[in-house]
């Protein structure tokens, strides 16, 4: 048995008199909370909500101190189950970590053993983590739309907060899938990257039909929504007969002010996507067919590799809306 290390390398939220701030500590091997899975992480990702918990925001971490970090994948060290062979390729979305336990912005992580999905044939852990939970959750997204009857050829599907990291990957996903994207950005500069990802048109986000009927013309066969508030409320109230909306974030608000019409007039379909505790056999779903069907040049094309001593700077970029696409840490 190949010995285990006694320390390693995290980045640290920790809260004290003087505030909350994030710092790289070296900690024992001992501090890594309780599991039957140990991974060597090699890398981690940059979301929306790790910026929240990075900068020490309410509503994240559930105590301090605390590794941020809701994506990891690496390689397993030991598991005390049984269930996961040493040296095999992992990757942990969700379950909580990064938010209630540690999680990826370390060098060593310690999980149950039932939250690891083996990486998918052919592709690595960095292809994993610009995937992270923001393309996790664009394959459920999408997968939750055709469960629901999206076809190919059925019409315009729209991409709210497109240029973000699970709007980018949406795009992607769609486009490949042979669907007519069309993808709302507040940063129409973006343009040539949404349509390099293949969106088919790239509309202002202002450009979206206001909500100002509880029915609008119908426009959308599809919706993926990441923003919540109006934009999701006007895309809801426009979407087609039978068509459907996945619902997926909140960052442009998290009320919703609608009204039963669509769902009972239209037969609407309002679809929530939950990454965090997204059963397994369907998380093994969605990484196979993210491994097979995600371009992996347009993957490339959208993701920066940056070291784990870069993440504080990061975070209020990403909370303001100004990271394009998919940030891997690279945690080594
Ligand atoms: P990003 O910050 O990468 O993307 C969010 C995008 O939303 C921005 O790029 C921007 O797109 C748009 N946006 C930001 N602020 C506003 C605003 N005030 N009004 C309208 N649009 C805005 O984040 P992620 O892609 O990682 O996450 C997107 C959302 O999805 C977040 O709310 C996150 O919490 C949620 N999420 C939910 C998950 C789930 O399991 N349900 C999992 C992962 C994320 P543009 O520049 O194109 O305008």
């Amino acid at each position: 048995m190949t010995s285990l290390p006694e320390h390693y390398r995290a980045l640290r939220v920790v809260k004290d008199d003087q505030g909350t701030r994030a710092e790289v500590q070296t900690l024992p091997l001992a501090a890594l909370p309780a599991g039957d899975l140990l991974i060597a992480v090699s890398h981690s990702s940059l979301n929306y909500k790790d910026g929240l918990a990075v900068l020490g925001r309410p509503g994240v971490l559930r105590a301090y101190p605390m590794t941020p970090g809701i994506d990891l994948a690496g390689t397993v060290l030991e598991d005390r189950s049984g269930r996961w062979a040493p040296g095999t390729g992992v990757v942990v979305t969700g379950w909580g970590i990064g938010e209630r336990q540690d999680g990826g912005y370390a060098e060593l992580a310690r999980v149950q053993p039932g939250w690891a999905v083996a990486l998918p044939p052919g592709v690595g852990a960095q292809w994993a983590m610009s995937v992270g939970t923001a393309g996790f959750t664009a394959m459920l997204a999408v997968m939750a739309l055709e469960e629901h009857g999206l076809t190919p050829g059925d019409g315009e599907v729209l991409v709210t907060g497109a240029a973000g990291g699970v709007g980018s990957v949406a795009v992607a996903l769609l486009a490949a899938a042979g669907h007519t994207v069309t993808a709302s950005t507040g940063r129409l500069e973006e343009t040539p990257y949404l349509q390099a990802l293949g969106a088919a048109q790239v509309i202002h986000r202002e450009e979206l039909p206001a909500l100002t009927r509880p029915l609008e013309k119908e426009r959308w066969a599809g919706v993926v929504d990441t923003v919540g508030g109006a934009t999701l409320a006007g895309a809801y109230a426009s979407t087609r007969t039978h068509g459907s909306v996945a619902v997926c974030g909140l960052a442009g608000g998290s009320e919703l002010r609608a009204t039963v019409f669509p769902l009972i007039l239209r037969g609407v379909n309002l679809l929530g996507v939950d990454s965090v505790t997204c059963p397994v056999p369907r998380r093994e779903a969605a990484w196979a067919r993210l491994a097979r069907d995600l371009p992996a040049p347009r993957l490339a094309e959208v993701t920066q590799v940056r070291p784990l001593s870069d993440v504080p700077a990061l975070a209020p970029q990403i909370l303001a809306g100004q990271v394009r696409g998919r940030t891997v840490v690279d945690v080594r």
